[in-house]
């Protein structure tokens, strides 16, 4: 009987190396195979898709809180993904996880979010990979219902795989996981409302404080279905085209 080798799973974030939900995440990967950490040397939340062009990378050896040997890098949670897969591993992994982050990654939240661009800069480089968090910023919360969800998704890609240009977003609340499901993205934006201020040299400062506004509702929304408390999964892609609409104007003649 041939024995079947451990994965190699990557686990990144956008909350920086010392944070407790990638902590969370690398202990739950240890469960499926052996687990590299590479991750921002900072805080990086909401940074998108965004890669350092005009300074250098440099990925130092660190020790998280716990203990787990890990590679901090001075850039983005692309930078770090990107790095990792021409420079910091020997061995290709089987799967790249992003997370936990400390924050809702529902919704428009998803376009901003420095944790989901992790897992999507792995797809766009071919490996499958899952983005990971809770909807409650509170650094001290409890991951565990995250960390139950994070499970049952590894289990599902490491069985099943995933499509060309998928990757896998969950959300699950703090606490218990009162169930895990299917979900779209829901139509949301910020209402923007910057608070603004003057400073000691008397010039004016801004300072976003948005409000989050939901634009849709629906049984399949990633939004409503954690507003009703359970944890979900969206599946996401890179690929921007407008499909439909494409599919619509394509014999329209512009010139
Ligand atoms: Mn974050």
């Amino acid at each position: 009987m041939s024995e079947k080798k451990r994965p190699l799973i990557l686990v990144c974030n956008d909350d920086g190396f010392y944070s407790p939900g990638i902590q969370a995440l690398a202990e739950v990967a240890m469960k499926y195979g052996d687990v590299r950490v590479i991750a921002p040397d900072r805080q990086q939340s909401a940074v998108g898709h965004s890669i350092t062009i005009s300074k250098p990378l440099r990925a130092n050896k660190v020790k998280m809180p716990s203990g787990i040997d890990a590679t901090a890098v001075n850039g983005t949670p692309a930078d770090c993904i990107k790095l990792a897969h021409d420079k910091l591993m020997d061995v290709r992994p089987d799967l790249v996880l992003s997370g936990i982050n400390h924050g809702s990654n529902a919704g428009i939240n998803i376009i901003y979010s420095g944790t989901v661009s992790a897992a999507t800069e792995a797809t766009i480089l071919g490996y499958p990979a899952i983005a990971v968090s809770c909807t409650d910023f509170d650094e001290d919360a409890d991951l565990s219902g995250c960390q139950e969800a994070a499970s049952k998704v590894i289990e599902f890609v490491l069985k099943k795989g995933l499509p060309k240009g998928v990757t896998l977003n969950v959300n699950a609340p703090a606490g218990p996981l009162n169930g895990l499901v299917w979900t779209k993205q829901a139509d949301s934006r910020y209402v923007e409302e910057y608070d603004g201020r003057v400073d000691p040299f008397n010039k004016p400062y801004y300072w976003m404080t948005g409000k989050f506004e939901l634009l849709e509702n629906g049984n399949d929304l990633d939004v409503s279905v954690i507003e009703a408390g359970k944890g979900t999964v969206t599946p996401i892609q890179y690929d921007l085209t407008a499909h439909g609409f494409f599919h619509e104007i394509k014999r329209e003649p512009l010139l």
